[in-house]
């Protein structure tokens, strides 16, 4: 198997040349490296090679290992399912979230961080192909959602999250993520400016560079399988 300081060099190149095919910076897109599952061995050696940013889908396991790496001034992004009854683990502990859907949510969060940490980074998770069960705010209910939590002092809105279904072929793939980046203009035209479109994994990455990502989340290509 190769390792992880490969497979991230291997990466951090692709993610370069895939912004520059798009017309943009090579250092436009940030990746996320999706640790939920992965021993902490493998973020110290994504540490090591340079790695900063790393995402965690569970409370407790996320919790873990920001205890055990407190040293290192990682940038930890919450981004699976949050219950209420955990928010407050999360407004502590964590610098961003992705998956905010319900004002609920975000004004718990908002209440919860304490003030000598700053506000809160969050992302709007919209469900961008409507599909029926899944996480992610409605796209008609997203103008009110983001007003509100721009409101909010203690969380900063920084931009939308989507998951879409998924599609093998790269021009399918653009287009739930160029609806996320119009969704995101249309937010700016209507005074609600923000900077990050969360969005493309291993399997997606390049057709969501090319629709504007700012942040891709990747596991599996980085870390290998998870446990
Ligand atoms: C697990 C997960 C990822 C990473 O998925 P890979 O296919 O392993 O790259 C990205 N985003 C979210 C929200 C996830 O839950």
């Amino acid at each position: 198997m190769i390792g992880v300081t490969e497979n991230l060099a291997l990466i951090s190149d692709l993610l370069a040349f895939s912004a520059v095919d798009a017309e943009r910076e090579p250092d436009a897109v940030k990746l996320l490296a999706v640790s939920k599952k992965q021993p902490l061995s493998k973020i110290l050696a994504a540490v090591e090679a340079g790695q900063r940013d790393f995402g965690e889908n569970f409370v407790k396991e996320g919790l873990e290992k920001i205890d055990r790496t407190k040293d290192l001034n990682l940038v930890w992004h919450f981004i699976g399912h949050l219950q209420n009854n955990k928010t407050r683990l999360v407004a502590e502990n964590f610098d961003w979230v992705h998956t905010i859907d319900k004002l609920k949510t975000a004004r718990r969060l908002n209440e919860q961080r304490p003030a000598a940490s700053g506000p809160l980074n969050i992302c709007l998770q919209v469900n961008i192909d409507d599909e029926p069960g899944k996480s992610g705010i409605a796209i008609d209910a997203l103008p009110e959602l983001a007003a509100a939590c721009a409101e909010l002092p203690n969380i900063k809105l920084r931009g939308l999250m989507c998951l879409p279904a998924i599609r093998s072929e790269f021009e399918q793939q653009r287009l739930p993520f160029a609806r996320l980046r119009e969704l995101a203009e249309m937010l700016r035209d209507g005074g609600i400016a923000t900077d990050t479109l969360s969005m493309g994994m291993s399997g997606d990455y390049r057709a969501a560079i090319f629709e504007g990502a700012t942040i891709v989340r990747i596991g599996t290509a980085l870390f290998g399988d998870r446990d």
